[in-house]
């Protein structure tokens, strides 16, 4: 069980609104920090642990600056991304790249910056090198095919785009030796929105074998394994979240066992955290528009895939209260809706939720890592606005809404569309 809390009371939200009209986000800056501490102490024993937060879950340099505060580097799959990450203060190794089927200009970006590189298939070391030479500390990104699930998100490893087979990481270690990289670090992904204790004991497993054996096979003394990120929230009032004194507990036990013994004691842990830091810390408000029966029950809001994609991508489940209506019995049966002309635009299908009418202020749970970021303009739908609720209570714009003009501004027309 967990409890579905929005940080603001009802006058707090009302006159927020005045100032901001719906629809936004709004993130609450105690909660990330909160989470971010949690996922330290997990890998507090570690003989060094860092977080590089995967800053596509939520691209604000003022999320960013405000992890890096308390410790955390980033991991960046673009350049406006490795971008985000320097204007936020973090330097250098705190800055990882982990793309796929990357353009060389990203390696450009990131080894001008002195970033980890993460490769993501071995072709890409000889493209690298190429044009854009090595970097300081390499790492490759492990696929273990058959020996991990997967689930819906991240799809079954053998069916995954990402990562080299175990041949072809010890290959890749083996020519990058080669070509002179001396600092290494291992890295995998291998699980999503996950919760489960032992999918997070399997994946560190693997990794500690794989850093063990490429140490006994090729000499090659990764400095930290990194675990990638993964780390669920419970989306639904009922679930679980992880329980991460077990999580941190087990993957010591196994770093002891496995790690220590082949000589490897000194090796650091990573994370890339997305989800686990920032999910459960933002919330999209939404006024709602209209109410429409026809064969089902619709409540229209003024918010939309635009703002929010998991649901219609994923079937995500996003838990939905109704301001002042927390404690109302959920006696009625909606489907809420966005704007979108398609019909997949829906937060929420047949969802038990109190007798709603029009002008209540929906929220819309759990939005805070990608949630806004995955938004797309189809059907020239905006951008709305982010804001963070800071420790003392007050509330900072972070992004402002797309406007028309943004919208227009790459376009060639002779003339005005701005009449
Ligand atoms: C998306 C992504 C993450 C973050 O995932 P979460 O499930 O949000 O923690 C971390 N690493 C890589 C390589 C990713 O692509």
């Amino acid at each position: 069980m967990n409890e579905k809390k929005f940080p603001l009371t009802k006058e707090e939200t009302l006159r927020l609104i005045e100032r901001y009209p719906t629809p936004f986000h709004l993130y609450d800056e105690a909660k990330i920090r909160a989470n971010f501490r949690r996922l330290r102490e997990t890998f507090a024993w570690a003989p060094s642990f860092r977080e590089h937060f995967a800053v596509k879950a939520l691209p604000n340099p003022r999320i960013v600056q405000l992890l890096h505060e308390d410790g955390a580097g980033t991991d960046c799959s673009s350049i406006p991304e490795l971008i985000i990450s320097a204007a936020a203060g973090v330097k250098g190794e705190e800055i990882m790249l982990t793309s796929n089927d990357t353009p060389y200009e990203e390696f450009q970006k990131a080894i001008e910056l002195g970033a980890v590189i993460n490769l993501d298939d071995l072709s890409h070391l000889d493209y690298m090198a190429k044009h854009a030479g090595l970097p300081n500390l390499l790492c490759f990104r492990y696929n273990p095919g058959n020996l991990v699930e997967g689930n819906d998100i991240i799809g079954k490893p053998v069916e995954a785009k990402y990562g080299l087979t175990r041949e072809q990481m010890f290959e890749g270690y083996r020519r990058a030796l080669e070509m002179g990289v001396k600092r290494f670090g291992v890295h995998t992904m291998v699980i999503s929105a996950e919760l489960r204790t032992e999918a997070f004991l399997l994946t560190a497993r693997l990794m500690f074998e794989l850093a063990a054996e490429l140490k006994e096979k090729l000499g090659i003394h990764v400095e930290f394994v990194n675990l990638g990120g993964g780390f669920g929230i419970p989306y639904r009032p009922e679930q679980d979240g992880i329980d991460y004194d077990a999580v941190g507990a087990g993957i010591e036990k196994l770093y002891n066992e496995i790690m220590r013994p082949a000589g490897r004691g000194d090796v650091g842990i990573r994370t890339e955290s997305a989800r686990g830091i920032t999910g459960d810390a933002g919330w999209l408000v939404s006024t709602v528009l209209h109410e429409k029966d026809t064969y089902k029950k619709y409540i229209g809001l003024d918010s939309c895939m635009a703002n929010l994609m998991r649901p219609a991508i994923y079937g995500a489940y996003h838990h939905i209260t109704i301001l002042g209506k927390e404690n109302e019995p959920a006696d009625h049966v909606y489907d809420v809706t966005g704007s979108l002309c398609e019909n997949n635009d829906k937060f929420a299908i047949d969802r038990a939720l109190p007798k709603i009418d029009i002008g209540d202020i929906l929220i819309i749970h759990d939005t805070g890592a990608h949630g806004s970021a995955m938004g797309f303009n189809y059907n020239a739908k905006l951008h709305c606005a982010e804001l963070l609720r800071r420790m003392d209570g007050s509330i900072e714009l972070i992004r402002r809404p797309q406007t028309i003009d943004d919208y227009f501004a790459t376009l060639k027309y002779e003339g005005s569309l701005m009449k």
